[in-house]
């Protein structure tokens, strides 16, 4: 079975919002490395983990700073006033996580 096709166990397909579907997959990839045996492990690393980069990197990337440093891509969705400056929110949270370095502010 693959991760995108997982059902409430009656058989019928999850008919999930966008949310609920990413969800999903993270807490199936985040069980099956903790708690699979070494090939399902292997499997994820090898299968998934290169998937989730490349969809870290693209975020990072859209959170670029602009000429003024701000936040090209919450520069999107603010008023201009509210802009955050880089690295925003969204930067920071990855970095805490990924190279558990916590930023203030
Ligand atoms: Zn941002």
């Amino acid at each position: 079975m693959r991760i995108d096709q997982i059902d409430q166990g009656d058989g019928r397909p999850v008919v999930a919002g966008a949310h609920e579907k990413i969800g999903r997959y993270l807490a199936t990839v985040r069980r099956v490395a903790a708690e699979g045996d070494d090939a399902a492990a292997l499997a994820i690393a090898r299968g998934e983990l290169p998937l989730i980069v490349e969809v870290f990197e693209d975020l990072v990337a859209e959170h670029r700073p602009d000429a003024v440093g701000h936040c090209r891509a919450c520069a999107r969705t603010g008023r201009w006033w509210w802009r955050q400056r880089t690295p925003c929110r969204a930067v920071r949270r990855v970095r805490a996580v990924l190279l558990r370095s916590p930023v203030p502010g």
